[in-house]
């Protein structure tokens, strides 16, 4: 009714007034799409309101555009007026429908209290609090939210500037999971280490028992004890070493301890020491030592290596025993041996001539003949033992000298072969040597080895009567072998069984004698520059052979 009244002046000017605002309009949409200013057109209590942020020029849109964050700006009633895509992106909705939305419809009612109080910082001052927001699948995203007012045309407006926490709550997720697990582990790791704590407590606590132990034994004993490093030179001597020589630590230590040696001894001491420590062998030898007032006495020294897990030598620990006294009775026995012997084989010689006079009577009563006959036979036993005791004392004195010739050893053997099948009648020999076998050599010497390797083959084989004897050549050495099938030897006797007076301790077999044939044939094979060796098995019998470089041309 109103409109009926009004001129046509007047309709004329609202026209123009509604055109103005068109073209005001158009204006602004042109400013919007080339990006000269941000404007938004906003319904509400007081009518449509257009908001404009002159200050949103082409740089600080790509700038906000390609931020990773989401920026959003509200005005006085929280409306969204301006956002990003990058937030829309974020909470899962078309730009459209982001701006002109009360900021609040995003967060979740739980956040709301703690969005209130941010909001009412912020419109003071900047401030910053972390809250979820619920994307357009109701999902909760946190985020960081930094407050800042603006003052613009329109009055003023809240900067949110809200950075996506989810990866980084995830990595602190699993930071906290990994710290967790970290802390299982650490728990786990300072479980074994107390263990080891008291795994290496003990050990050392029983390291200390050993080596007090080690030290109270050692200077307790009358034995000289040593140790080395694995290079041989000593770091160790027991208080009976300062005692005995009078030297001083420093005297004694690393080679220091070798001016103790007799002279003489020492190239030959430290001969079997080098060798030794080449090998990682035992080491065994007898040298004498200077006593404090000057004197010097015989010792037995022996080393042991030892060895770590991997056979790798770390240190020698050894002994020297004083056999001073043992020296001088053995010394006085050997003596004593060599002047018996000597007195014995002159009866003894004269014996044998009286006898061999009676043999040459005719017509004795046959008994007398056959007393004569046993008497000899006894007479030629003891001048054997009479000669081995005789041998031995020379090898004691090293006077165990004898004539060498090129020789055949066929022929020796040959000749003591014939002479056991008259001693033993009933042996069974088997011969198994070389057609000619020539060596340089004692043929009685020789003759005397072969006889006693024959009568030891006899002698310990007591329920068999045969044996062979045997000749191998190998890279220009004979070996004579004498194999029997007999009581045979344990690995410990055959080690022992060339010692001067060693004999088999066997409760099942007896039979006499005093362990000096194997030395003496040792002895003389060592002269012809040869070499013994057994091979035997308990109860099935023995080899004992000696080998000879052959002589050449
Ligand atoms: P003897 O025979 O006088 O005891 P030997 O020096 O000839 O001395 O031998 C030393 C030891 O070696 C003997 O006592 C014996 O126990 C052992 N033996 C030697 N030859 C043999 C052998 N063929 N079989 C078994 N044992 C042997």
């Amino acid at each position: 009714m109103m409109n009926q009244t009004k001129t046509y002046e007047e309709l004329s000017a609202e026209l123009e007034e509604l055109r103005l605002q068109v073209q005001e309009a158009n204006e602004t949409l042109h400013a919007i799409k080339t990006g000269q200013i941000d404007a938004i057109f906003v319904e509400n209590e007081k009518g449509r309101q257009l908001y404009t942020l002159k200050t949103a020029d082409q740089t600080y849109r790509v700038f906000i555009e390609k931020m990773k964050e989401g920026a959003v700006t509200l005005n006085s009633n929280e409306l969204i007026l301006y956002s990003n895509s990058q937030f829309a992106t974020m909470i899962g909705e078309p730009l459209s429908k982001v701006i002109g939305i009360p900021f609040r419809r995003f967060i979740p009612d739980i956040y709301k209290n703690e969005f209130d109080k941010l909001v009412k910082k912020g419109w003071g001052s900047d401030s910053k609090g972390e809250l979820s927001l619920q994307n357009k699948t109701g999902q909760l995203i946190p985020f960081l939210l930094s407050f800042t007012s603006l003052e613009l045309d329109d009055g003023m407006a809240l900067s949110i500037i809200l950075t996506d926490l989810s990866a980084q709550k995830n990595v602190e997720k699993e930071l906290q999971l990994k710290n967790v697990q970290l802390e299982a582990i650490k728990q786990k790791i300072s479980g074994m280490n107390e263990q080891l704590e008291e795994t290496v407590e003990e050990r050392t606590k029983d390291l200390l028992i050993s080596r007090e132990h080690f030290k109270f034994l050692a200077d307790n004993i009358p034995v000289i004890v040593w140790t080395t490093g694995q290079d041989g030179s000593i770091d160790y001597f027991n208080k009976r070493w300062y005692e005995f020589t009078g030297l001083s630590p420093e005297q004694s230590m690393g080679l220091g301890s070798q001016a103790a040696l007799y002279d003489a001894d020492l190239e030959p001491t430290l001969n079997a020491w080098t060798q030794a420590i080449e090998k990682g062998a035992h080491f065994d030898f007898e040298y004498r030592i200077r006593r404090a007032d000057g004197k010097y006495r015989w010792f037995l020294g022996k080393g042991h290596p030892l060895k770590d897990e991997e056979g790798k030598l770390v240190a020698w620990f050894g002994t020297s025993t004083d056999i001073e006294d043992q020296k001088k009775e053995m010394e006085k026995k050997d003596e004593f041996m060599s002047v018996a012997s000597h007195e014995l084989k002159t009866p003894l010689t004269s014996l044998k001539g009286y006898i061999q006079l009676m043999q040459q009577h005719r017509d004795l009563p046959d008994n007398i003949e056959k007393y004569i006959s046993k008497a000899n036979d006894s007479v030629n036993k003891l001048q054997h033992l009479i000669n081995d005791l005789l041998d031995v004392s020379k090898i004691e004195a090293g006077k165990l000298k004898f004539d060498m010739h090129k020789l055949n050893l066929v022929d020796i053997l040959n000749a003591c072969i014939e002479n056991s099948s008259y001693i033993y009648a009933s042996l069974k020999i088997k011969k198994e040597i070389g057609k000619t076998l020539p060596v340089f050599g004692n043929g009685e010497r020789l003759e005397q080895v072969i006889m006693n390797l024959v009568s030891n083959a006899v002698k310990y084989s007591p329920d068999k009567n045969e044996i062979i004897i045997r000749t191998t050549v190998e890279n220009d050495r004979v070996t004579v072998s004498v194999i029997d099938f007999g009581i045979g030897l344990t690995e410990t006797d055959q080690k022992r069984i060339f010692e001067r007076f060693y004999r088999v301790e066997n409760s099942n077999f007896f039979t006499s004698g005093l362990g000096m044939g194997l030395y003496i044939s040792a002895q003389i094979i060592k002269e012809h520059h040869g070499k013994m060796q057994v091979q035997s098995q308990l109860n099935k019998g023995s080899s004992i052979s000696f080998s000879l470089p052959l002589a050449g041309g």
